[in-house]
């Protein structure tokens, strides 16, 4: 231990990482933080004679959704072409592969995986062929009855393929008594519960539709006359586009490629609106937006809250980078405590990342994060972060800034204790190894080696959000702090996102 640490003043021994490695994007589960697993994305062109080099930069732009995977198909009338790999975005495809993409109406997906395991023939978009011809399925979310209709369709003789979600709703449409493509849709949507967004392709239509309770974002956008969908609205600034609408809960749009024409439809009436909050806090990107509530001005408002709530005298207001950066920014300004960068991400930890030898384990949260010793050095320092799933990156992050000479850190967290796992898409660790579910905030306060802790209360956090969209789009999903969830949950719903 250096002499600075033991003269922090405080008589803590600071507890050093010795765990795993950072070794973000080979596998999700082997990270040395323990943040959230990301979903999936989707993207969707309709319209456009480069619709596979839009959808290229639309999943690159949503790469933060998943980056287990990435494919695109493309439809040019009468057939479909596609291709799909392993890895990021940029390694999937090149100039070569999206050339043979020709067509005027494509659906692309980045993947997250949940399992650890990397299995291309988990990779989306799923393709098939089925007695009307060509059927093309990228979703993003999870289906909590799958489990339930694959082992009817099972007994019923079906062969799966893969782990997906998924390709339990192509076996529902490809065995659904109507012959047009719209109709067997609803059909399989309407036996489906859960959380999507879903694209999907056959009988010259793409069809876009969000599950009754808009869990799941899913945005419309206007390139010239083309049309674009994507999971979050950041994707059509990459294309050049510009977001048009949200698809509504239960909603189903219809494009037809031989008219050109766009029928809005619904398989469900809205039920209860609840779309993640954790999207607000911590999933989508800050030039989001989300339900027509932008993501940075959500988080800014959470930092005002929670200064509200939470006020603590200190010197300077640090985010963790990334998601966090905008409510450390509205605590500063709620406050008038300077906002400052006490943490700089290192961007480039990612793949390539190769294990450092047994002796520098303890350096691995140094590969990903620095503390900026002139901005702490000294200093009373407020730490915002928007969420504590296992604790353990809490503790790190604390540790670092002690460190780097800290001389308090006060934790305050932009969203409620996070004590119960998702069951729509969100990879969560079980119940027991989530802190908040264990443990008392005076309990999480000690684990993180904090001088004190405060956890946003929901009233904050829905006042937050909500305050600019309308009455007719307000309604959150707040299960993972209130364990109320807006479906049934079955017990055997497998955890985590159903896309693998
Ligand atoms: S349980 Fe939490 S993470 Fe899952 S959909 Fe609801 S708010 Fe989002």
């Amino acid at each position: 231990m250096s002499d600075e640490l033991k003269a922090d003043g405080q008589g803590r021994s600071p507890r050093l990482w010795t765990g795993d490695f950072y070794n973000e994007g080979v596998n999700a589960h082997a990270g040395l933080f323990d943040k959230l697993g990301e979903e999936c994305g989707v993207f969707g062109v309709f319209g456009h004679s480069e619709a596979a080099s839009l959808s290229y930069y639309g999943l690159h732009a949503l790469q933060h959704r998943g980056q287990e995977s990435a494919g695109i198909c493309v439809a040019d009338g009468t057939e479909f072409n596609y291709h799909r790999g392993m890895g990021l975005v940029k390694e999937v495809f090149n100039n070569d592969n999206l050339q043979t993409l020709t067509g005027t109406a494509s659906i692309g997906h980045v993947r997250y995986s949940t399992s650890g395991e990397s299995k291309l023939a988990n990779a989306q978009p799923l393709v098939f062929k089925y007695r009307e011809g060509d059927l093309a399925i990228a979703t993003n979310g999870n289906l909590t009855n799958a489990p339930e209709i694959k082992s009817e369709l099972e007994k019923m003789g079906s062969i799966f393929q893969t782990t997906s979600d998924t390709e339990v709703v192509a076996h529902l449409i490809a065995r659904s008594k109507h012959d047009d493509i719209v109709s067997a849709v609803k059909e399989a949507l309407l036996k489906v519960e859960g959380a999507y967004a879903f694209l999907i392709m056959a009988q010259g239509k793409l069809i876009a539709a969000r599950d009754p309770h808009g869990l799941r974002p899913f945005v419309a956008g206007r390139l010239g006359t083309a049309w674009l969908f994507a999971s979050e609205s950041c994707a059509f600034d990459a294309t050049g586009g510009a977001y048009y609408r949200d698809v509504e809960p239960g909603e189903l749009l219809v494009l037809d490629m031989k008219t050109g024409r766009v029928t809005e439809d619904r398989f469900s009436p809205i039920k209860q609106r609840a779309v993640c909050a954790m999207e607000y806090i911590y999933f989508a990107r800050p030039d989001s937006d989300v339900d027509a509530v932008n993501i940075h001005s959500a988080r800014k408002r959470m930092g005002r809250q929670l200064a509200m709530e939470a006020f603590v005298d200190a010197d300077v207001v640090t985010g963790v980078p990334d998601s966090s950066i905008s409510a450390a920014i509205g605590f500063a300004e709620q406050t008038g405590i300077p906002y400052e960068l006490g943490l700089i991400k290192n961007r480039y930890t990612g793949r390539t990342f190769i294990q450092p030898s047994q002796e520098l384990r303890e350096q691995g949260v140094k590969m990903k994060l620095s503390a900026v010793r002139s901005i702490v050095d000294g200093k009373r320092v407020v730490m915002i972060d928007d969420s504590i799933v296992r604790g353990t990156t809490s503790l790190r992050i604390v540790n670092l800034l002690r460190e780097a000479g800290a001389k308090e850190v006060h934790v305050r967290i932009s969203s409620p204790p996070f004590a119960n796992p998702c069951f729509y898409g969100i990879d969560t660790p079980s119940r027991t190894e989530l802190i908040a579910a264990v443990k008392s905030v005076e309990e999480i306060r000690q684990a993180i080696n904090a001088d004190s802790l405060y956890f946003l209360s929901k009233e904050g956090l829905l006042s937050a959000i909500g305050q600019t969209n309308s009455e007719a789009t307000r309604g959150y999903c707040t299960a993972c702090f209130d364990n109320r969830y807006p479906t049934v949950v079955p017990d055997e719903a497998a955890l985590g996102c159903g896309c693998d």
